[in-house]
């Protein structure tokens, strides 16, 4: 099965109705690009920039970030790259950055919430993403956008930077996406107002099931809550997806769940765009997606999302469908 698989480093991903669609990978550090090419990844679909940070002894300097986000794209030879702005706070800290002791921290100062409150440290990120951008194709994404404002204001700060440049004579790409993602709630409720005025959008599962059940991504004891097969978290999805084609933006899902071999059948029929994912699943879910018609999985998702009230009725529907594959 194996060899099988490995067969299918170079091909596209399609399904077998012929739709194109694309599998990317999640990355932490211009490392791990190598071994997203060895499995086949047709793009970069989040590289979490905050291991940069959490990997140094100080604030990384804009030539540091510079050189870290130019030899991905470098890598990527002009495949796409998302690169995800600084998502500190909730659990992962900084030595040198002083963050208020919470009660609740996940609910508390993090990501673009400091990257707004502390601005010089994010037109530093910024800066060197637009520097970097003439080395492929780069996409920049902003975390746990909640509110338009936030999303306008993150975008200003990013236009006046690329202006700054501009002045100093640096080059930079002017075909560079800007796009959210999609892990709060309150943003996937209001989807079709976002995708008047963004890129993209990429699902962040892993924080918007945790935010939208009320139940720590974490913590076991309420990990019966913690389901992406949710319907609530289906109709959510297909509310993003939907919004976002009705304005011609493309949709890629970034969460634990985009590589889940069971969530894939129900994307594919929401229409899921792009699924980034770690490198060892590629394979193995564009072998899996070949074989599903996405018409009868756009079938099979409307069902979930209009007839299932639980968890273990989309279960079983998803299951019935994979036995007749
Ligand atoms: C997510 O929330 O689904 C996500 C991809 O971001 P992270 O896991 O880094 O919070
Ligand atoms: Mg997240």
């Amino acid at each position: 099965q194996k060899v099988e698989l490995a067969k299918l480093v170079s091909e596209p991903t399609v399904t077998r109705d012929g739709k194109q669609l694309e599998l990317a990978s999640n990355i932490g550090t211009p490392k791990d690009v190598p071994a997203a090419i060895a499995n086949g990844a047709e793009g970069i679909g989040l590289y979490r920039t905050e291991f940069l940070y959490m990997d140094s002894a100080d604030f990384p300097t804009e030539d540091e970030q510079y050189e870290a986000y130019k030899s991905v794209l470098e890598q990527m030879e002009g495949k796409p790259v998302v690169v995800r702005t600084m998502d500190i706070g909730g659990d992962k800290e900084l030595p040198y950055l002083e963050l208020p002791d919470e009660m609740n921290p996940f609910l508390g100062y993090r990501a673009i919430r400091i990257s707004l409150d502390q601005q010089d440290m994010f037109k530093t990120q910024l800066r060197a993403l637009l520097r970097s951008s003439v080395a492929g194709k780069l996409r920049i994404m902003f975390p746990m956008i909640a509110t338009l404002n936030e999303f306008r204001a993150a975008k200003a700060i990013l236009e006046e930077a690329k202006q700054e440049l501009l002045d100093e004579g640096v080059a930079v790409a002017d075909d560079i996406q800007v796009g959210i993602m999609i892990e709060i709630p309150a943003a996937a409720v209001l989807a079709k107002q976002f995708a008047k005025e963004v890129d993209f959008f990429s699902i962040g599962t892993n924080d918007l099931i945790q935010y939208t059940m009320a139940a720590d991504r974490m913590n076991e004891r309420v990990s019966y809550l913690y389901q992406p097969y949710n319907p609530s978290i289906l109709t959510l999805i297909k509310n993003v997806i939907d919004a976002a084609h009705a304005e011609g933006k493309w949709v890629g899902m970034c969460g634990e769940m985009a590589g889940d071999q069971m969530a894939v059948p129900l994307l594919v029929g929401l229409g899921l765009d792009e699924f980034s994912m770690s490198a060892t699943s590629i394979l193995k879910t564009r072998s899996l997606i070949s074989k599903l018609d996405s018409n009868e999985m756009k079938v099979l998702a409307d069902k979930a999302v209009n007839e299932c009230g639980t968890v273990e009725e989309v279960v079983a529907l998803v299951e019935e469908a994979m036995a007749k594959l």
